[in-house]
């Protein structure tokens, strides 16, 4: 992929986990190849993820063709936990994340962490993970936090 670029407005939501009551805060971004929208994803904050004392985010990317006349079979998504690690960001394919883009109905499928450990798309869905990671400011606290032990 060529030249990555992330833009995102200063909107915020908060909510509660269902399950555990765990606070998180939400923002969303789309990031673009040259000009081309190429992903759009939405970002769950974790200052405490579900039982867990550690921060963590919670990434839902959506990939593919955005263009006029291209639908949810043109696009897939993918649910990336990244936490802090060592002084830099580790990152995984989750099963367990709630995809946000079901009720929106833009893409036609989740790539599986099953899955992602055999299709081409992994390591695209990570290139775009890396950079929302690293460039988006909003996600730097929760993934720059030091263990404590
Ligand atoms: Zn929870």
């Amino acid at each position: 992929m060529a030249r990555l670029r992330l833009q995102h407005d200063d909107q915020q939501t908060e909510a509660e986990c269902a399950d555990c009551g765990s606070a998180f805060r939400s923002v969303v971004g789309v990031i673009y190849e040259d000009d081309d929208p190429i992903a759009i994803y939405r970002a769950d904050i974790f200052d405490h993820f579900h039982r867990d004392p550690e921060p963590r985010v919670l990434l839902s990317i959506a990939m593919g063709d955005w263009d006029d006349g291209t639908g949810s079979a043109d696009r897939c998504s993918a649910a990336i936990e990244a936490w802090p690690d060592d002084g830099g960001v580790r990152m995984a394919i989750s099963d367990r994340a709630a995809s946000p883009w079901d009720e929106l109905e833009v893409v036609s499928w989740q790539l599986t962490a099953k899955e992602a450990a055999v299709s081409p798309l992994r390591d695209a869905f990570f290139q775009i993970a890396d950079h929302i990671a690293y460039q988006d400011r909003r996600l730097r606290r929760a993934l720059t936090v030091q263990d404590a032990s």
